[in-house]
């Protein structure tokens, strides 16, 4: 039997690294800041640009290229570029492909801090955002207008994981000459790959399921090589919030799992969801895995797995949904997400606290909210866990 492409797990594992003179088996960490030159000709022909090589590592490190090289393997993008957080990715992007005049188009349910970039920091350089219900497509056509530039959203949304149609809302963007950038931090490319589905640009926070073991802050773009190997690329070594080739190495070691990882991590949500769902505490559980989902078949479509994070409205409201976070004894009480640990944390008073208790009402992350972003520790622990303070 002859393959002529890698499988995703092959890529995952062996794609990116060179082994070098000393024959190493597992990738080596990079740790220079600068690189050495033959002569003066090549140190002026790497600067030019005219010759390929390492200059410096706010450029490039051979740690984060294989990094780099393998995800957008994963996503099946010509370039990646690795940044200093997820938020640094955003904030490139960005800086990127906008200038003064132009205008965005945004999910209302976006990361507390991507809210913030757009509303707060990028209004200042007169670049303006509209924000549109997720799942609405004609309410995203309908606030683009001829200043617009770019499309943005996260699918799932957070908390309440909302799909969005990435193969429908693409032919909008381009219909009307704007790129679609997908936040695929929840799905990661095992479970979505928003560039087959019509998507220009990618960003990760590495942070997330890529390392998967809540050790590092980091992010990435992927795209073509012109918008992200060049014009991101270029904003990040102007800028600086390059990816340390320490935390690149633990992201690249994190990618050689992830297939596993995000598997066992659908597997167990969809476990929990359904025993949360006939739970009699339980009012409601929201997972794109519940036939109950109102999206249940666009998530089948899109996805290969429904994702790690469940999350459901405790009866009682704030109080009862507090009881159940502090009874637990296993699950940590944190806001982070994608880590083997299994983590529960309360929206309406944490990553959506700042949100007016009206906008909060009606974007549904009501009192009673809980999201738990499941992890790998035995289902029937966590379910217990779980069950402290909903049987109670
Ligand atoms: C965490 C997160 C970010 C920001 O990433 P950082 O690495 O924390 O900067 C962006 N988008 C989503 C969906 C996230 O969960």
């Amino acid at each position: 039997m002859t393959q002529d492409k890698p499988g995703f797990d092959t890529l995952a594992i062996r794609s990116g690294h060179e082994r070098s003179r000393e024959q190493e088996h597992s990738e080596p960490i990079f740790t220079s800041s600068s690189f050495v030159f033959d002569s003066a000709a090549q140190a002026a022909a790497r600067f030019a640009g005219d010759e390929d090589g390492n200059v410096y590592s706010r450029f490039t490190n051979p740690t984060t290229r294989i990094f780099e090289q393998r995800l957008a393997a994963l996503e099946g993008g010509e370039s990646c570029v690795a940044t200093a957080s997820g938020m640094a990715a955003i904030l490139s992007l960005c800086l990127a492909v906008l200038r003064q005049g132009d205008h965005v188009v945004a999910s209302r349910a976006l990361f507390g801090a991507t809210t913030t970039l757009f509303d707060k920091y990028l209004t200042r350089f007169g670049v303006e955002t509209s924000f549109v219900d997720l799942t609405d497509l004609a309410a995203w056509e309908a606030a683009i207008r001829p200043s617009t530039r770019l499309l943005f959203l996260e699918t799932p949304s957070n908390p309440l994981m909302e799909i969005c149609d990435i193969r429908a809302l693409s032919e909008i963007a381009h219909a009307h000459d704007c790129l679609l950038a997908v936040d695929n931090c929840f799905c990661t490319p095992v479970l979505q790959r928003p560039l087959e589905l019509g998507a220009d640009v990618i960003i990760h926070s590495a942070t997330k399921y890529l390392d998967g073991q809540g050790r590092i802050v980091g992010g990435a773009v992927i795209g073509d090589a012109d918008l992200v190997g060049e014009e991101v690329f270029g904003v990040i070594r102007t800028t600086g919030p390059s990816m340390s080739p320490f935390n690149a190495w633990v992201a690249l070691k994190g990618l050689e799992t992830l297939s596993l990882r995000m598997r066992a991590h659908s597997e167990q949500a969809l476990t929990l969801a359904r025993l949360l769902e006939s739970h009699p505490a339980v009012e409601k559980v929201y997972h794109p895995g519940l036939e109950s989902h109102p999206q249940h078949a666009l998530a089948r479509d899109q996805q290969s797995h429904f994702g790690g994070i469940v999350s459901f409205v405790v009866k009682g409201g704030k109080a009862a949904a507090w009881r159940v976070i502090d009874a637990t004894r296993m699950l940590s009480i944190t806001a982070n997400l994608g880590d083997v640990k299994t983590t529960i944390t309360h929206p309406a008073s944490t990553t959506h606290g700042r949100v007016s208790a009206e906008v909060r009402e009606r974007a549904g992350i009501g009192d009673g909210l809980v999201r738990v972003a499941v992890g790998l520790e035995a289902i029937d622990d966590i379910v217990a866990d779980l069950c402290r303070g909903l049987d109670g």
